[in-house]
């Protein structure tokens, strides 16, 4: 079946008590398992079937399923967050004295969680400014590659067939962090990547009321992803979330659809404005990443970025005039949300770090939503006038 049917339907089925349509929320912290006997062969793994909801709960499995089916995944995860999900394949996957390598920028917490927490287990954290400086120079060491696709908040892109390419060198796995683009526009598996994961609390959720993460890959990488984000670290996500992720997933190609639309208009707009000094846009074709991008994904995104002259000062008035765009941190929900980067998601960054990774003090991000076009235009036009 096709990526909108799969939206739908994957990992859903009729509640077998009552016929509900949709799936139940399970608001249950425990599931009785009836006899000891069954305790003990459910525990041993013997016998399928809920136990506890930090290990699994039936308004998670059906969506876990869901996300499995659009990302082309063996298997899926659900957990209470983006950064559980990173913090999770890290510590199942590497060892101490082993190498993690990351293509610059990436998400303010996720660089946070690399420099600052992980490296206190004894792993290595690398640095590399692009695709081809990492094909050029990945270090035989690397267990582990973490690279998003079009990256936050300057939008470059990052090719996943080069990624892949530098990762088999060294015998590294691979992890795609592809909250911007979704698998809607991109699936990064079928591109040879071994993991990929999302901050579910940005386009896949979609309506900006839950925090969630997902990561999805094969058997045989998830099963320690599993232990570690559930068992160990203990961040499941809950029922209520879950049915909210769901719901949001059923969506997902239509919301996707709108704010492609959306920003190619905006992004088109702020191109044509002589107050905006540059626009980052990848579905422009003067945007470096554009013909890679195209190779690779369905479409652009619906972020867009731009410059203006005069840093923190002059970005400040302008987001301060605008009404219709909100000014707050995230991003892919159905309104649209306007921030500064350097002094707000990447602001735990040194001014080295951030001038390294191209996150300007001029720069503006826009999450584009699903307002109409001409709407949000005439906002960023009296903002910037
Ligand atoms: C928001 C975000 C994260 C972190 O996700 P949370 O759900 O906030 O924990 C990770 N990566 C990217 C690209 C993000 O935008």
């Amino acid at each position: 079946m096709k990526f909108k049917t799969l939206s739908v339907h994957a990992g859903q089925a009729l509640d077998p008590q009552t016929g509900a349509l949709t799936t139940p929320v399970y608001q249950s912290s425990t599931f009785s398992y009836f006899t000891a006997e069954e305790g003990r062969a459910r525990f041993s793994g013997q016998n399928p079937g809920f136990i506890y909801s930090r290990f699994g709960n039936p308004t998670v499995t059906p969506l876990e399923q869901k996300l499995a089916a659009l990302e082309g995944a063996d298997e899926a995860l659900v957990v209470a967050s983006g950064m559980a999900a990173v913090s999770a394949i890290m510590y199942a996957l590497v060892d101490s004295g082993q190498e993690v390598a990351f293509v610059d920028p990436l998400y303010g917490g996720t660089d946070a969680f690399l420099k600052q927490t992980l490296v206190r287990a004894g792993i290595t954290v690398t640095r590399y400014g692009s695709d081809q400086e990492l094909l050029d120079n990945i270090s035989p060491n690397t267990r582990l590659v973490l690279f998003e696709t079009v990256t936050n908040p300057n939008l470059k892109v990052i090719d996943p067939r080069k990624v892949v390419a530098a990762a088999r060198k060294v015998g590294a796995i691979t992890v795609c962090d592809n909250t911007f683009l979704t698998p809607y526009l991109m699936q990064p598996l079928a591109l040879g990547v071994d993991l990929v994961m999302h901050s579910g609390t940005k386009y896949l959720g979609g309506h900006g009321d839950i925090i969630a993460g997902v990561v999805a890959g094969s058997h045989e990488l998830m099963a320690k992803v599993r232990t570690v984000a559930l068992k160990h670290i203990g961040s499941p996500i809950g029922p209520q979330e879950a049915y909210l992720l769901q719901r949001g997933l059923k969506t997902l190609p239509l919301r996707m659809a709108a704010h492609l639309e959306n920003a190619s208009q905006v992004a088109e707009f702020l191109s044509s404005h002589s107050g905006v000094k540059k626009v980052v846009y990848p579905g422009l074709a003067q945007h470096p990443g554009h013909q890679a991008l195209k190779e690779v994904s369905r479409g652009f995104g619906g972020m867009v970025s731009i410059e203006l002259e005069g840093g923190f000062a002059r970005c400040a008035a302008f987001l301060d005039k605008l009404a219709l765009f909100t000014q707050a941190v995230s991003l892919g929900d159905l309104e649209s949300l306007a921030c500064h980067p350097a002094s707000t998601t990447h602001a735990a960054m040194s001014a080295e770090a951030r001038q390294a990774a191209g996150v300007s003090d001029n720069l503006v991000r826009l999450s584009i939503g699903v307002e109409d076009a001409e709407d949000l235009i005439a906002d960023l036009a009296q903002a910037l006038a």
